[in-house]
This record gives C-alpha cells, structure tokens and sequence, in this order.
C-alpha cells in the first residue's frame, strides 16, 4: 500500500476527541490521553479568527480506510474537494468497529476505556456525548439499529435515532440538521464495512457503498451550508479502521496491519456567512 506521508506523520486516533472538544468549547472528557491537532486548530484559527465551532456533522464510514484511496483517486479527490484538511489516522488495536469507535469519542486508549476486544457494552468512561451537552451542545446520533455506535454510547444524554438503513440514518441526520436546536449530528454509515466482509473490499458491491458514502458526505457538505450557514462549522469524515482481503472475495479487519490500522480523517472548517 502506497501513501505520501511517513509513518511518524500518523496520529492516535485518539486525537480526535481532544481536537473537536477544543473547536466547540467543551470540556475534555477526563480519560482523554491525548492532546489536538496543530493542523486543525490552526485551520479554524485561520478560518474563524479565533471564534469557537458552533455546529458540527461528524460522518463516520465505518471501514473507509487508507486501502481505498490509492485504487480510487478520483473517489478521493471529490472527499478531499468537500474536506481538504487530511489527517493521517493510526486507529487502535484490535482494529475493529467498538474498540476503534470507543477511542476516538473518548480520546483514551483501550486500556483505559475498557473494550479491548470485539464487545460492546455501555463506555463507563466519559466521552464528547457526555461533555459536549455539558456545554450545552444539543447532540443527536443517527445509526442503524445495534451497531456499535448504536449500543457503546447509550445512557448519555443525547438523542439517539436507531435506524433500520444507512439511508434513513442520513434522512434522520437531515431532519436533526433542520433544527435550530441541535448542535451536533453524528451520522454512522455501516454498508461498506458489512459488504465488504461477504464480497472483499474492492468488490463492485462494496465499492457501491463507498460511492453512497462519498454521495452522502457530498450531501452533507451542502446542508451544513444551507441550515446552518450562518454558524461557524465543521465537517469531518472519520472512518474507525481500513480492511484487507483476507482470502478472495472476502474482506476482514482487526489486525495490526497498514490496510487496517491507517486511515484519513478528511476536516472542512467553514465561517458563518457574514
Ligand atoms: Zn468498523
């Protein structure tokens, strides 16, 4: 797998927690192990002159890693002409959805969130679901029914809508976007992940899935601008972990290997319309 950046470029996971928590002006939560991205805070330092992120649409492909884009260029420039901000991502081991998940919304390692292997209980440990409503941020989480980021997160004070379908997690996500109330929407897609394990990962099905999530991304970068326009706002893409094609017509994650474990996070940071 070729990519232009070095391996010591990649950052934790975990940085994202810190990072979004320091945009929004939350506290962050206290099993964080890990500080924000210089590249990002210097971005909205340049884009809001110093002003706070106030709305925020985190897009989450489960397993839209790194193993894609050098196949896919063209797939990657239209994420990166929504997105430009890239940030090389090392997610943690074992690379699978809870484990990976549990790190990036709480910024602590495995060992200290407590799921260090494919089990998905409620996080006792505090997470941006926790201190984003501390700071008053109303936040909704759109997902289908028992996925990970569905179970893993309960008991927070957020709004969760458990959908039965990628596509209507989107159509919840839009009707969250539509209200003034809400500050933050986490949209969970799960296709690409779930077909590529029966089909391999560049199989044409599981391609499909990468194109409705590129649509949906797309989608998204237009509504932050039509609702909510006249904040200051971030959109984010951060997939949990890569695949490899473990045998033919079959894909698989949760090793220590490049495939699985690196991943860009692709960040758009955009004024308020004056
Ligand atoms: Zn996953």
């Amino acid at each position: 797998m070729n990519f232009p950046e070095k391996l010591e470029d990649f950052r934790c996971v975990t940085a994202f927690t810190p990072t979004v928590c320091t945009l929004i002006g939350a506290r962050i939560p206290a099993q964080c192990e890990d500080t924000p991205l210089d590249a990002v805070i210097a971005e909205a330092e340049k884009k809001l002159n110093g002003e706070k992120v106030e709305k925020m649409l985190i897009f989450a492909p489960d397993a839209c890693g790194i193993h894609l884009w050098e196949r896919y260029p063209e797939k990657l420039a239209k994420v990166e002409a929504v997105a430009p901000l890239r940030v090389p991502t090392k997610v943690v081991m074992p690379s699978v959805t809870p484990v990976c998940f549990a790190s990036m919304y709480t910024g602590a390692t495995p060992a200290i969130h407590g799921i260090q292997k494919y089990e998905r209980p409620i996080l006792t440990v505090e997470t941006i679901f926790n201190t984003f409503p501390e700071a008053k941020k109303k936040t909704g989480i759109c997902a289908v029914n028992q996925c990970s980021i569905d179970l893993i997160f309960r008991k927070r004070p957020v709004t969760y809508c458990s959908t039965r379908s990628d596509a209507e997690a989107v159509k919840f996500s839009h009707f969250l976007m539509q209200d003034p109330a809400f500050d933050v929407v986490l949209n969970y897609a799960t296709d690409y992940d779930h077909i590529m394990h029966a089909t391999g990962p560049f199989a044409d099905e599981a391609i499909g899935a990468l194109d409705r999530n590129i649509a949906a991304f797309q989608q998204f970068s237009a509504w932050i601008d039509e609702y909510w326009g006249g904040y200051n706002r971030l959109l984010v893409w951060c997939p949990d972990h890569g695949a490899h094609e473990s045998s033919p017509g079959r894909g698989s994650h949760g090793t220590d290997m490049p495939e699985d474990l690196l991943v860009y996070h692709f960040y758009s940071i955009r004024a308020k319309n004056k």
